[in-house]
C-alpha cells in the first residue's frame, strides 16, 4: 500500500557543508513527483534522506523530520534497514548483481528479509518481472546473469528488484539518464502504471520528463554555488 510522505523542516549536511535547506512539503500516496534543479543543488542528497541513505555517506547528517503516514523515519528506535524496505530506490545506473542470475536478483531483497517457500519465492520474482514489464523478455533465461541484459532491460530488473519487497514508496534517481530514448519511454510508461500501487518520487534533469510522467514537478535551486539547495516551487503538471 503506498503511503503519504511529510517532510518538515528538512536539512541534509556532509560535514559542515550544508546540501539542502529547510525543505518542507507533502507528497501524497499514488503520485508521481517529479524533482528538478541544476546540478548540485542537492536533489539526490534530498532523495537520499528520504530512505535514510544519506547518513550512510560519511558525514552524511539530517535535521528536520520525514513522515511516512504517521511514521516517524528518523523516530528513536527505527532501524534505517528496515526504512530502506519499505522506501525502495532505483538509481541512474542500473546495477544489477552482475554475476546473479535474473531470478536471484528480483529475490536478493526478499530472501534477506524472510523465509519464502519456493512457490512463493517463483511467484513473487515472477509477478515482480511482470510488474516492471520484463517477464516476456527473460521468462526463458531465468537462470542468466542480469549483466546480459540490455541497459533498459537492466534498469526493469533493478525495478523488479525493488518492488518485490512490496516497499510503499519508489524513489527513481534519474533512471532513464543512462539509457536510450526507446528505453526511456519504456521506462517512462512503466512508471505511470507503478504510480497505481507506490508513491513515486522521481529526480530528473529533463522538464520534458518530469511534465510527462509526474504530477507535480517541485523545483530545487541554488542561491550561488556552494550555498544550500532549497525548494523554490512545486507546480501541478498538467
Ligand atoms: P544534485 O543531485 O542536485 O546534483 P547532490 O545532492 O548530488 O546534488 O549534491 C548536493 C551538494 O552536496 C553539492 O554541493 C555536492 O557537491 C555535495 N555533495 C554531494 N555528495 C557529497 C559527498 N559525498 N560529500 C560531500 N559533499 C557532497
Ligand atoms: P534452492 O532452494 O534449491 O537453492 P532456489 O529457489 O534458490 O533453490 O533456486 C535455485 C536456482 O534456480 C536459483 O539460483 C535460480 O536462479 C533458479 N530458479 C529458481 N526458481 C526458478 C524459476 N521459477 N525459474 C527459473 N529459475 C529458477
Amino acid at each position: 500500500m503506498a503511503k503519504r510522505i511529510d517532510v518538515s523542516g528538512l536539512s541534509a549536511y556532509y560535514g559542515s557543508h550544508k546540501a539542502i535547506d529547510d525543505i518542507s512539503m507533502t507528497i501524497e500516496p499514488r503520485t508521481v513527483t517529479a524533482f528538478i534543479g541544476p546540478s548540485g543543488c542537492g536533489k539526490s542528497t534530498f532523495l537520499r534522506t528520504l530512505n535514510r541513505m544519506h547518513e550512510v555517506t560519511p558525514g552524511g547528517r539530517v535535521e528536520g523530520k520525514v513522515l511516512l503516514d504517521d511514521e516517524d523515519l528518523y523516530g528513536a528506535g527505527v532501524d534505517p534497514v528496515s526504512v530502506r524496505r519499505e522506501v525502495g530506490m532505483v538509481f541512474q545506473r542500473p546495477n544489477p548483481f552482475p554475476t546473479m542470475s535474473i531470478f536471484d536478483n528480483v529475490a536478493a531483497g526478499l530472501r534477506l528479509n524472510g523465509n519464502y517457500r519456493k512457490n512463493e519465492l517463483n511467484d513473487i520474482v515472477e509477478k515482480s518481472l511482470k510488474g516492471a514489464n520484463l517477464w516476456n523478455e527473460v521468462k526463458d533465461r531465468l537462470n542468466k546473469p542480469g549483466s546480459g541484459l540490455s541497459g533498459g532491460q537492466q534498469q526493469r530488473l533493478c525495478i523488479a528488484r525493488a518492488i518485490a519487497v512490496e516497499p510503499k514508496v519508489l524513489l527513481m534517481d534519474e533512471p532513464c539518464s543512462a539509457l536510450d530514448p526507446i528505453s526511456t519511454l519504456a521506462i517512462e510508461d512503466l512508471i505511470g502504471e507503478l504510480k497505481e500501487r507506490f508513491t513515486i518520487v522521481i529526480v530528473t534533469h529533463n522538464m520534458q520528463q518530469a511534465a510527462r510522467v509526474s504530477d507535480r514537478t517541485a523545483f530545487f535551486n541554488l542561491a550561488a554555488v556552494g550555498q544550500p539547495g532549497k525548494l523554490i516551487e512545486i507546480d501541478d503538471t498538467e
